[in-house]
């Protein structure tokens, strides 16, 4: 606790200082230079007169007094200063809740960075594991920016956002790539415990983090993560949404939480700028969208990169032509929307996943196979075996799409399935 208060008390001295050398900034107009000219020539008659009669003994005393100032001043602007803005010393607040928070209405329609901490859960997909399930609930800390402290109303600068998780221990709460990305930094200090203030470890006040570049030439940081818990090394492709760590309280910290940073051309930015409550998202898959010069083109591309024979894509292409036309922004007058018309709760997850972007045709179909390969799993094995077109086409419709056996079996799904079924096999041409 006494080092808590301890780092209240740079904070609010640095702080200050801060406000003070902006005080001495402020231009003055010529002629108070004047006045101020004249009544400094008086006072420096009185101050020579005072020290020539003092002792040398109090002389050298006042030099080294007023030396031990200067060098104090100039430690703290130097040495300090800079440490606070890199977020360097960490203080965390009390903190407001995700309901108080008011830059949500600010974030930019075109998200595309997910919410960095998820839940405790796993799944490994390829090699790589991804965050599961619902991500835990969480108290936003700590703002960007230059805030007004809850105790002091003093100002202090914070170069990113303190997310804390609000169940779960120290190394159990998913911390994720906001975006895919190439690893750049990483410490990863086994001694670097996730206990009060810790400035032994390496990592300065970051203590075991990792750094991501993204193809859009941002970075994000995240701090803090528990010891042992780091699942990446520099040089490293991560996919958004990879598990790359566990939310720890580690370099210089007082409570368990995620420090996240995003910086443009290396200077940190307001994260909310980018990630948005709206935009968490649970898990991510890795599947990779071929785009193609049209919605078609594109759904039988992508489903052939993924692993589906051609059979299974004309089953699959039959039913989405009968159900969309492949159009990704049909909606129907049951709110059903989408290449495969989703329901009810799919319509909501799928856009609450996607946000402004549900309608994309790449959105749909990242959610489609997500949905074959976590919540389909009988469906995806059948589309996996060995069956004609025609079995495929019945099957997806009965078991995904479930309009009913008549619809299934009044041969609109199967002839549209007939028709794509060259197209697929001429490489979707
Ligand atoms: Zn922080």
């Amino acid at each position: 606790m006494n080092n808590n208060q301890d780092n209240e008390e740079q904070t609010n001295n640095i702080s200050e200082n801060n406000s003070n050398i902006e005080n001495n900034n402020i231009v003055v107009d010529d002629n108070n230079v004047i006045d101020e000219q004249k009544s400094n020539s008086n006072k420096k008659g009185m101050v020579n007169l005072a020290l020539r009669k003092m002792p040398l003994k109090w002389k050298i005393i006042l030099i080294t007094v007023i030396l031990g100032i200067l060098l104090s001043a100039v430690f703290i602007i130097i040495l300090i200063a800079p440490l606070m803005e890199l977020d360097i010393i960490e203080k965390i607040s009390t903190g407001n809740n995700r309901s108080s928070l008011s830059n949500y209405s600010q974030t930019s329609s075109n998200i595309s960075y997910w919410w960095p901490i998820g839940s405790s859960e796993t799944r490994t997909e390829n090699g790589v594991t991804y965050a599961d399930g619902e991500p835990v609930g969480y108290a936003v800390k700590s703002e960007f920016g230059t805030r007004n402290d809850p105790y002091t109303g003093n100002k202090a600068s914070h170069s990113g956002l303190d997310i804390a998780p609000l169940s779960g221990d120290y190394g159990t709460v998913n911390v994720i790539a906001a975006k895919s990305g190439t690893v750049i930094r990483v410490n990863n200090d086994p001694t670097c415990e996730s206990n009060s203030l810790n400035e032994s470890c390496n990592g300065s006040g970051y203590g075991n983090y990792v750094e991501i570049e993204h193809q859009d030439g941002n970075t994000t940081l995240y701090g803090h993560m528990h010891k042992n818990t780091i699942t990446v090394s520099v040089g490293d492709i991560v996919d958004q949404g990879q598990v790359i760590g566990k939310v720890g309280s580690s370099g210089r910290s007082t409570g368990m939480h995620l420090h996240f940073e995003v910086r443009e051309n290396s200077i940190a930015v307001n994260p909310l700028n980018y990630i948005s409550e709206n935009n968490e998202r649970p898990s991510a898959t890795s599947n990779n969208v071929l785009m193609g010069s049209d919605s078609k083109q594109t759904i039988c591309l992508t489903l052939k990169d993924n692993g589906y024979s051609n059979e299974a894509v004309a089953g699959l292409m039959g039913n989405m032509e009968a159900e969309s036309q492949f159009r990704p922004n049909a909606v129907n007058e049951l709110g059903c929307v989408g290449i495969v018309q989703w329901c009810f709760s799919l319509a909501n997850e799928l856009k609450t996943t996607y946000g402004d972007s549900w309608s994309n045709i790449d959105s749909q179909l990242d959610f489609l196979l997500h949905e074959l390969n976590n919540d389909f799993p009988s469906v995806n094995s059948y589309l996996h075996g060995n069956h004609t077109f025609e079995e495929h086409t019945y099957y997806f419709c009965m078991n995904f799409e479930r309009p009913g056996v008549a619809h299934c079996t009044d041969g609109v799904r199967r002839n549209f399935a007939k028709n794509n079924y060259e197209y697929i096999k001429n490489n979707c041409q």
